[in-house]
């Protein structure tokens, strides 16, 4: 592959807009397609070509990269007809870096290996800010030598990268996250909702246990948001529901229990129904203000 192979991207939304604008400025060649065009447009300014659908946008790319939203979103990009896999040169690399299914990425490697490509799935962590910053944490399941080709535009969206094993790894790694993530949300929203019934300074408080063992990923970039009043996206309440799903039916397929998972996908379920699906994660907030979670 050569030093900048061509890539085309599709679903250039919060985190997929960011990610391409690394790909651009490092030099590869960028075609995209998003399902709301404008959504392409600093893209576009910024000298990537436009494609109609996610079929013509991979006809002439190397590396395909996907950051759409849902599952069902994941198998019409890839397995729908005149998609991706029907349309990517044999050899193109596939890398899917949308939260989605342990089982989807599988099947998406086995079509997709039958028609001489190579896929990932490798879902990200960071949030917004590690889209923005190229600072986000991967982790990929595929072949060693699809992660190894992968490895230098992984470098150029984030910092941390793992080969998590076999085609669906990664994505059981990222249902890891979300569960960790889930505790931590939790952990967030009750101590500061603690702090406000005692009557405590909120911003000091929340600068105060900064220095703490309740600090945490989830404490630093959404604690700011909650106290200035800001709850959108960043990260939609919608996919946390998508996510923490997966996760459930992932561990009741292992015979796993989970009732800390459990409980925190009955309340951002609650959340999303009663205040709304576009909002930021951070907005559970606003269901307890209410004690819409008693
Ligand atoms: P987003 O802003 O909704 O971006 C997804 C983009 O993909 C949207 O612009 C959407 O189009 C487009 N899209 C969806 N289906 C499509 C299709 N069939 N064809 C073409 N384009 C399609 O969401 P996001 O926050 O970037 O998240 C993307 C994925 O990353 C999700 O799976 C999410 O769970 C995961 N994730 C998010 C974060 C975060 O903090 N935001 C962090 C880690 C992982 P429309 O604009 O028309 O909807």
């Amino acid at each position: 592959m050569s030093m900048h192979p061509a890539v085309a991207f599709i679903g250039t939304g919060v985190m997929g807009g960011a990610m391409a604008g690394h790909l651009l400025r490092a030099g590869h060649p960028l075609v995209v397609h998003t399902r709301t065009r404008g959504k392409a447009g600093p893209l576009l300014e910024a000298g990537a070509v436009w494609a109609d659908s996610p079929g013509y946008a991979v006809r002439d790319a190397d590396v395909v990269v996907t950051m759409v939203g849902y599952p069902a979103d994941v198998e019409q990009v890839y397995l729908g007809a005149g998609g991706i896999i029907e349309q990517a040169k044999p050899g193109t690399l596939l890398i899917d870096m949308t939260t989605s299914t342990p089982s989807l990425a599988s099947r998406i490697a086995e079509v997709a290996e039958a028609r001489g490509l190579q896929a990932l799935d490798a879902p990200v962590s960071g949030g917004d800010v590690g889209a923005r910053n190229a600072t986000l944490t991967i982790m990929a399941g595929g072949s060693r030598g699809a992660f190894d080709s992968a490895l230098p535009l992984f470098k150029v969206m984030g910092t941390t990268f793992t080969h998590m094993g076999a085609s669906g790894s990664g994505q059981h790694a990222k249902m890891a996250n979300q569960i960790g993530i889930a505790g931590t949300m939790l952990g967030l929203i009750e101590a500061l909702q603690y702090a406000k019934a005692a009557r405590l300074e909120l911003a000091r408080t929340h600068e105060a246990l900064s220095g703490g063992g309740a600090n945490s990923w989830s404490w630093g970039a959404y604690g700011p948001r909650i106290l200035s009043g800001d709850f959108a996206p960043g990260f939609y309440v919608k996919h946390f529901v998508k996510d923490l799903r997966i996760a459930l039916d992932e561990a009741g397929a292992m015979g796993l229990a989970l009732p800390g998972l459990e409980l925190a996908e009955s309340l951002y379920e609650r959340l999303l129904e009663e205040e709304g699906a576009e909002l930021g994660t951070q907005a559970l907030w606003l269901l307890y203000e209410r004690g819409g979670q008693g």
